[in-house]
């Protein structure tokens, strides 16, 4: 679960607010490697220890939930359910429980172009990535047949989760460091810190914003350098962003390049070069759907984004270099910043 796109975080221009009754709350920011990839903390507080308590305590919110969703680990609590698979319902925590259930209902949403059960695939084509070889047909087939979010069940009444077939594997992946973003902010709260942010790597969840500022500037990496000076920068506030691409992980055999985000519905790699990022009111959202766009590409993507509601999405594809940009229906309405000064 590494991140592809490396998205800069960095606040507007404060504007001083003439009513200092009390002192000003300090920026502190905090970093910590979590889930193959770089988590961020920043927030304000009027004291630094109690900063330093609520950034510890929301990394180790993160912490927990990599120990329970990680496929890398054969004791994750994901790993310990998978290996029951095809064995009936096994009851899992509340929040296994509660991540399925996202990821179900965007599998849903999309027609499955997002499908947590495609952990074989995600193998197959780690290798792949590796070897710089197409997966093997055969494994293939084998690898599609234990694919597909109706073989996975959720039972609330149970809070019990039933993976048909034995030998299916669930991958969170594409939803899990969304989910962790999240938690941390709700942690944060919980101190009393509301005007922070957690950067998960390209899955960033804002909540109120910086003092005297209109929210958090956060700038998008373009998809080719040249690009940059119309990178967009978004102003968030109660809100999340998520880039998802194969702009670091990809594979390229006989001239096509191949994605880690895969179509499950093919058991391919998604090819060609883009990025698409998503607006949602939260990380757990954006992540999912970002990933759930990238399969579905601008075409099919655009309707699934302009279905839900309180989602934008910005599709980029580049064509030789040539970068073209899709926008979804509320893209307009995401707030934006003005150029640097
Ligand atoms: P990243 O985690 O690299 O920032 P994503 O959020 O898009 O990017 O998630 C990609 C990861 O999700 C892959 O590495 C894989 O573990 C998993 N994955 C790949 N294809 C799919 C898919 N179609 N549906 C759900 N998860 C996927
Ligand atoms: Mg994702």
């Amino acid at each position: 679960m590494r991140y592809l796109v490396t998205v800069c975080v960095f606040l507007l221009t404060v504007v001083a607010d003439g009513s200092t009754a009390r002192p000003a709350p300090a920026r502190f920011e905090f970093s910590q490697a979590h889930m193959g990839t770089r988590f961020k903390i920043i927030l304000y507080a009027r004291n630094k220890e109690l900063a330093v308590r609520a950034a510890n305590a929301a990394f180790e919110r993160v912490a927990e939930l990599d120990g329970i969703m990680s496929d890398y680990r054969e004791t994750s609590e994901l790993m310990r359910l998978c290996h029951r698979a095809g064995g009936g319902p096994v009851s899992v925590s509340a929040d296994l429980f509660r991540v399925l259930e996202r990821a179900q209902a965007v599998a849903r949403q999309s027609g499955g172009a997002f499908d947590v059960t495609a952990g074989p695939l995600v193998r197959l084509w780690r290798r792949a990535r590796r070897t710089g070889e197409m997966p093997d047909p055969q494994r293939l087939a084998q690898a599609r047949a234990l694919t597909g979010y109706a073989k996975l069940t959720l039972d609330p009444k149970t809070r019990s989760v039933s993976l048909e077939r034995p030998g299916m594997l669930l991958d969170l992946g594409g939803i899990a460091k969304g989910y962790a973003a999240d938690a941390a902010l709700l942690v944060l709260k919980r101190f009393g810190i509301r005007r922070a942010l957690v950067a998960a790597g390209g899955d960033i969840v804002a909540g109120d914003p910086p003092p005297g500022a209109r929210g958090w500037a956060i700038g998008i990496q373009p998809l080719e350098p040249a690009e940059s000076s119309s990178a967009p920068r978004l102003v968030l506030v109660n809100a999340a962003v998520s880039t998802s691409g194969d702009a670091e992980q990809f594979v390229e055999i006989n001239g096509v390049r191949y994605s880690h985000i895969l179509d499950p519905r093919t058991g391919l790699g998604v090819t060609g070069h883009s990025s698409v990022t998503v607006v949602a009111p939260d990380g757990t959202t954006s992540d999912a759907m970002a990933t759930a766009a990238s399969v579905l590409g601008p075409k099919d993507g655009l309707a699934f984004i302009n279905a839900a509601e309180n989602v934008a999405a910005l599709f980029l594809q580049s064509d030789h270099g040539q970068v073209r940009a899709f926008y979804s229906k509320h893209w307009r309405d995401v707030p934006q910043s003005g150029p640097e000064r």
